[in-house]
């Protein structure tokens, strides 16, 4: 977050950069290579200041007093200025306090006393990573500028603003308008109705939805294959805490050696040269003979003894396990190891909780 273009601003308002104050020549070539890209390029909101010519877009989020630009760049790469105050993010914010609050010793902190003590027309400019659309968004409900549950939010923004609100500990401002837009978007069924459930994890986490977490959490270990960037193959948010992302992998692991093990074990019993398998009196060695062989032709075409396969996401393991045919050999069903397989399978598939929010609290 350090901004090394705070130092080159400074340097050039020494100088006498000042459109007032500078050289004549300066003024003219600021006011030609401003000029164009200021109307041209840049969205501004009428009474912005002249600064704002250095972006590509840039609002006047806090009116007259802003003495903090934000600026992230947005997903063209154009430059996007947000100026907003520092009072307002300093008593909304932890983390803004942290930065920017009388006893903070960052450049950003020192950069912004700087220029209201030498009362600078020129705010101090801080660079953020985040998403500049949610960024916006955030910065309007905090200065009181915007009602978002008006406006048209998708889950996938949803996720982006609960990412700035963890990031910058702003739970508690934004509870009220995270509850509307989670009843808005019906995220509990959502969750299960389509693939948005990674979406939900960290919405339900930094707002504290218990319900939500355990469903979300649910079809995280469900779909998920086992691998070593675990979060990226579930496409789950960057700002998830590591802690539930390792629960979450630790569970569809265990379920997954669960059935890998079951399966070893139908190996072994079957393959005991004095094992009997049969259950009934007549036609037994053609009922043990079946039974074997189907074993072995499943174990082959599922490739059940490569690792590989169990890496697979759980649910595609269930679903592969659960087409196995049982034998067709009238009166020996209870003999077949098929029907039991299935039983099990599908007992361990009901076995699959989601975590709980109280075991992993924000
Ligand atoms: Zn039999």
């Amino acid at each position: 977050m350090a901004n090394d273009r705070g130092t080159k601003e400074e340097e050039e308002d020494q100088e006498g950069g000042n459109f007032r104050k500078g050289p004549w020549w300066r003024t003219v070539l600021r006011a030609v290579t401003a000029a164009p890209r200021f109307r041209d390029r840049a969205k501004v909101i009428p009474g912005a200041c002249h600064y704002s010519a250095e972006f590509d877009f840039f609002e006047e989020i806090m009116l007259g007093r802003g003495d903090v630009v934000l600026e992230t760049i947005n997903e063209a790469g154009k430059r996007v200025g947000y100026l907003v105050g520092s009072q307002i993010l300093c008593i909304t914010s932890p983390v803004f306090r942290a930065m920017l609050g009388r006893a903070s010793s960052f450049k950003e902190g020192i950069d912004t006393r700087r220029a209201a003590i030498l009362g600078h027309h020129r705010p101090a400019v801080i660079r953020l990573e985040d998403d500049s659309d949610a960024l916006g968004l955030v910065l309007r409900v905090l200065h009181h500028r915007y009602d978002f549950p008006d406006e048209d939010v998708g889950s996938q923004r949803f996720v982006k603003i609960t990412e700035i609100c963890c990031k910058y500990e702003l739970r508690k401002p934004f509870q009220a308008l995270a509850d509307d837009l989670k009843e808005l978007l019906d995220l509990e069924h959502v969750v299960t109705a389509t693939n948005g459930y990674e979406d939900c994890v960290l919405i339900s986490y930094v707002f504290g939805y218990e319900r939500l977490f355990t469903v979300a959490t649910k079809e995280v270990i469900l779909w998920s294959r086992k691998g070593l960037h675990f979060e990226h193959n579930q496409r789950l948010s960057a700002s998830t805490p590591s802690s539930t992302i390792a629960q979450l992998e630790q569970e569809r692991n265990n379920r997954a050696n669960i059935l890998r093990t079951h399966i070893e074990s139908i190996q072994t019993e079957w393959s005991a040269p004095s094992s009997h398998k049969c259950l009934r009196a007549t036609n037994g060695e053609h009922c043990e003979a079946l039974g074997l062989g189907n074993l072995i032709k499943t174990i082959v075409r599922l490739r059940l003894n490569e690792k590989e396969s169990w890496d697979q996401e759980l649910n595609a393991i269930f679903a592969e396990l659960g087409r196995i045919p049982p034998l067709p050999l009238v009166s020996h069903e209870q003999c077949d190891w098929v029907p039991a397989l299935h039983d099990f399978v599908q007992s361990t598939r009901m076995g699959v909780k989601g975590l709980k929010l109280s075991d992993s609290p924000p």
